[in-house]
C-alpha cells in the first residue's frame, strides 16, 4: 500500500455492526464484560479488549494503528496533547540523575518542559548547533536519550536524522524525533534509524485547528539494556514492545493524559487529507518565501526551501524535495514586525502552527517572552522576527496580503 492509500485504508477494520466507513466515536468511559472471568483475562493481558478510556479506547486505537503504519512503527500511544506525548516519551525512560541531549532550536513548550524536568533531577544539554560533533560533545555517561525536531521551530534548523541515529546507537541510547513540522508524508524518521517518533497532532495531522492531541510511535528495534534503562527492567520480557508496554501499563496509565475520543475522531478525519494539504502548504510556503525575499521591507527570510539556506541540501534529500509550511521573516524592528502583523487581512495572529489557514506570530513577545535574550537568540528568536505558518489559501491572495501589509511599514 502506498502512502495516500494508507491514509484512507491503512489498518482499517470496518465497523462490524453497521459497516460505518469511519471508526465511530466511542464516547464511553469504560467497557463492560459479561463475566468476571473474561474481565480478569483482559485485565491480565490474556485476551484482547478495552477496559477504561484512560488506558485505551476503540476510536483512539484505530487512530494509533493508522499512525503506526504511516510512521513504520510497531505501535503507538495517543495522548491528550503534543506536550503530553513529548513529556511521556522522555519520562518513560529517564530517571533522576539521567540526562537528555537536545537540539537547540526546539519548540518553546518543549524547552520549557526540559527546564521543568530539572526539578525532577533530569538535566538537558543543548547541542550548540546542528552538527553531529556538537551533539557528541554533550554526551556523557549519564546521557540516556538524544532529542531533536525534524525542523526546529522557529529556528528552522534541520538535523541529520540518520547521522544522529548513528551517534545515539554508538552510545547505546535511543534517538527520539519530534516529527510535528514535517509529518510522515515528508519523512519517516524510524526509516532513517530513529527509535521513537512523537507528534503534536494538533498541527498538520489534524490540519483544521480543531483539536489538541499528541502521539508517540515506537520503532520497536532499540535493544534496551535494563542496567542502563533501569526503569524498563520489568518490561524487557515484551521484546520489541518493551518501551510501549512500560508506557501503556506504566507512565501513560499512571499520569493519565489520555486522548479524548471525540478529539481523536476529528483528527483522524483530518489525517485522511494530509498529503493533499502538505503538498499545497509546502508549495505555498516556498512561493511566499521567494516573493518575500525580494521585498525591500524584509530584512531576511528563513526557509529551508530557499537555495541559499544552510539546511537546503540536507532538507532536500531528507524530506524528499519538500520543506514544510513554516518560514520566518525579519522586519527590521519590533515595531515594524507588529505593524506588519496588524495589517495582515488573512493571516491570523495566534500561537498555533499547522492550520489550514495562514497564521503569524511575533515569537519574542509571546512564546519566548519569559526567556532571556541569550536563550531567545539560541532558539533563533529575534525582536523583529515574524513566524509564518502558511495555509491553504490561494497563493496570489497570500502574496497580495503580505505585500500590502509590508507596504504600510
Ligand atoms: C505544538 C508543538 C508541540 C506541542 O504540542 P501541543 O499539541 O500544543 O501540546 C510539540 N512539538 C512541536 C514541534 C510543536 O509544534
Amino acid at each position: 500500500m502506498n502512502f495516500n492509500t494508507m491514509l484512507l485504508h491503512g489498518n482499517f477494520t470496518p465497523e462490524e455492526k453497521t459497516g460505518g466507513t469511519t471508526t465511530p466515536i466511542y464516547q464511553s468511559t469504560a467497557f463492560r464484560y459479561e463475566t468476571a472471568e473474561s474481565l480478569e483475562k483482559v485485565f491480565n493481558g490474556n485476551a484482547p479488549g478495552f477496559i477504561y478510556t484512560r488506558i485505551n479506547n476503540p476510536t483512539v486505537d484505530a487512530f494509533e494503528k493508522r499512525l503506526t503504519l504511516l510512521e513504520g512503527g510497531v505501535g503507538a500511544v495517543a495522548c491528550a496533547s503534543g506536550m503530553a506525548a513529548v513529556s511521556l516519551a522522555i519520562v518513560n525512560l529517564l530517571r533522576n540523575g539521567d540526562e537528555v541531549v537536545s537540539g537547540s532550536g526546539i519548540f518553546g513548550g518543549t524547552y520549557s518542559l526540559f527546564k521543568c524536568l530539572e526539578d525532577f533531577g533530569i538535566v538537558t544539554r543543548y547541542a550548540k548547533d546542528n552538527t553531529v560533533e556538537s551533539f557528541a560533545e554533550c554526551i556523557n555517561s549519564k546521557t540516556r536519550v538524544i532529542f531533536v525536531e525534524t525542523i526546529g521551530n522557529p529556528k528552522l534548523d534541520v538535523p541529520d536524522i540518520r547521522a544522529l541515529a548513528g551517534l545515539a546507537h554508538e552510545n547505546g541510547i535511543p534517538l527520539i524525533v519530534d516529527n510535528t513540522s514535517t509529518t510522515p508524508y515528508l519523512v519517516q524518521p524510524l526509516k532513517l534509524g530513529a527509535d521513537i517518533v512523537v507528534h503534536s497532532t494538533s498541527k498538520y495531522i489534524n490540519g483544521g485547528g480543531n483539536s489538541i492531541g499528541g502521539i508517540i510511535i515506537d520503532g520497536g528495534r532499540f535493544q534496551w539494556d535494563d542496567r542502563k534503562f533501569s526503569s524498563l527492567k520489568d518490561f524487557t520480557k515484551y521484546g520489541a514492545f518493551t518501551y510501549l508496554a512500560k508506557l501503556r501499563k506504566g507512565i501513560f496509565k499512571d499520569f493519565g493524559p489520555c486522548a479524548a475520543p471525540f478529539n481523536v475522531y476529528l483528527t483522524g478525519i483530518g489525517l485522511e487529507t494530509l498529503s493533499l494539504r502538505m503538498d499545497r502548504i509546502c508549495e505555498n510556503a516556498r512561493h511566499l518565501a521567494l516573493v518575500l525575499q525580494e521585498n525591500e521591507h524584509v530584512v531576511a527570510v528563513n526557509y529551508p526551501g530557499l537555495n541559499d539556506n544552510p539546511y537546503h541540501h540536507l532538507a532536500k534529500q531528507q524530506f524528499g524535495g519538500k520543506y514544510g509550511g513554516i518560514l520566518t521573516i525579519r522586519a527590521g524592528s519590533k515595531e515594524k514586525a507588529f505593524h506588519v502583523i496588524n495589517n495582515l487581512r488573512y493571516a491570523f495572529n495566534l500561537a498555533n502552527i499547522g492550520d489550514s489557514r495562514t497564521l503569524v506570530i511575533h515569537p519574542a513577545s509571546t512564546i519566548y517572552a519569559a526567556n532571556s535574550r541569550a536563550e531567545k537568540e539560541g532558539a533563533g528568536v529575534y525582536e523583529d522576527l515574524i513566524r509564518i505558518s502558511v495555509g491553504l489559501e490561494d497563493i496570489d491572495d497570500l502574496i497580495e496580503d503580505f505585500l500590502q501589509a509590508l507596504g504600510k511599514v
